[in-house]
């Protein structure tokens, strides 16, 4: 049966779908850590939706919940509900107490590049200005400005008149320096250089509205940027008044082991994009949270009309309820490190790993070339391992070699164990 689903599927869908293309996997259904697919077979699931599913498929809390505001109320636009007020008092009171009382919210739709489309117009209007800085290896979305701010270049072929004044700065991949240098005596140049940039207005790169950043990129390749970098940037923003945008989307909501992967920086962005995570079971919403001094809009200036997923954000406040009740931040801790021990652990004496990395539970192993085959055919070699032992993982990285990590963030140590066994086994296979 998953044969026929997945050709059907190739006969009338368009070819920009991703997933199924390299993990060929027609589900029947999922529960917690593991899906099910029509033929039966389990698989532990270390992609979650995306990153999306934070308690896992079909939590029974959320369930309840979900199925409770089913029958009050599901789309409610922007008029005020109860629980629409309560998700977002409970999305202000995450925010550490240094900058809760300076911020507001904005719901921005389903998708987390609506809420970089919104981050970005409001800088654009705070400030008056036009440009923006991202990073190289940057994702954040597919919309036309979202796609303008991710540096990778393949999906842009033929696309033109994308949003101009971007300009993307070299981030802080120590693994594979973009300045070729080494990080216990690079001094952070890659982060000065951007304070360069943004000093020297006879640079070509005018004063941005915003510098848009990812704390650990994401489909770039897992890759947590180093705290002096991040400070940097942060403070040069600050010192410049350019409002600086985090793209939470992947790293919020937990998956890095805080609810906001910024407060493990010492920083105060004033713009975060919010999205995957939000209702911890993948209902689809993304909000924007943003210091009030940028806030210039007035009706109309952003709206839309999936704005008012009451199921989400009731979702979301049960996700909350779980979260603080199981101290999930400490399991996504402790699991993140059991999964990066092992992995070295693993990765010793490999000859096809280059790197192992991650924060929380946002991890990456980098492969290396190996017998002919590129980095990326390593990748997809690993990945088709691990699948064929049943467990799903993800690819990314600048040139797809990248495995990525993304399990559920109550996954228990037992999983956590059972996952890293295929990927010791699918190492060795592919060494073969
Ligand atoms: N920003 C980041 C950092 C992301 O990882 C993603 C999705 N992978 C997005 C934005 C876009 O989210 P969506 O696919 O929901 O539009």
């Amino acid at each position: 049966l998953g044969r026929v689903l997945l050709e059907s599927q190739a006969a009338n869908e368009s070819n920009a779908r991703t997933y199924p293309r390299k993990l060929p996997v027609a589900i029947d259904r999922a529960s917690g850590s593991y899906i099910t697919d029509v033929d039966g077979r389990v698989y532990i699931d270390f992609l979650s939706g995306a990153g999306v599913l934070a308690l896992g498929h079909n939590h029974p809390e959320l369930i309840a919940t979900v199925q409770e505001q089913l029958t009050r109320l599901t789309h409610g636009l922007d008029f005020p509900t109860p629980v629409r007020e309560e998700f977002k008092r409970r999305q202000l009171s995450m925010l550490p107490e240094s900058i809760r009382d300076d911020m507001k919210i904005h719901f921005c739709g389903p998708t987390g590049g609506d809420g970089v489309e919104a981050a970005v117009k409001l800088c654009k209007k705070a400030t008056g200005r036009g440009g923006v800085i991202a990073f190289q290896g940057s994702y954040h979305g597919s919309s036309h400005a979202a796609m303008s701010l991710t540096s990778e270049t393949q999906p842009k072929e033929g696309l033109h008149n994308l949003l101009p004044g971007v300009h993307f700065a070299p981030f802080a991949y120590c693994h594979r320096c973009p300045l070729n240098l080494k990080p216990d005596s690079c001094g952070t140049r890659c982060g000065q250089l951007l304070t360069n940039t943004l000093r020297d207005t006879h640079g070509g790169v005018p004063k941005p509205a915003a510098i848009i950043l990812e704390l650990v990129q994401g489909e770039g390749g897992s890759i947590p940027a180093p705290v002096e970098f991040v400070r940097e940037i942060a403070r040069e923003a600050k010192a410049q008044d350019i409002p600086l945008i985090v793209d939470e989307v992947q790293t919020g909501c937990g998956r890095t082991g805080t609810w906001f992967a910024f407060e493990q920086y010492g920083i105060e962005p004033d713009v975060i994009i919010a999205s995957k995570g939000l209702s911890g079971m993948g209902l689809p919403v993304s909000i924007i949270l943003y210091n009030k001094r940028l806030d210039t809009w007035t009706p109309g200036s952003h709206i839309g009309t999936f704005r008012g997923n009451n199921l989400a954000f009731a979702s979301g406040v049960t996700y909350l309820d779980v979260l603080e009740r199981e101290h999930l931040l400490d399991n996504v801790r402790t699991r993140g490190e059991q999964l990066l021990d092992g992995l070295r652990a693993a990765a010793l004496g490999s000859s096809i790993v280059d790197d192992v990395r991650g924060l929380g539970l946002m991890i990456g192993v980098e492969m290396r070339g190996f017998g002919g085959a590129t980095s990326s055919e390593v990748a997809l070699r690993l990945q088709r391992a691990a699948l064929r032992r049943g467990l799903i993982l993800e690819i990314g990285g600048r040139e797809d070699c990248v495995v990525r990590l993304l399990p559920p963030l109550n996954i228990t140590e037992h999983t956590a164990g059972e996952a890293l066994a295929v990927i010791t086994a699918a190492l060795r296979s592919v060494e073969e």
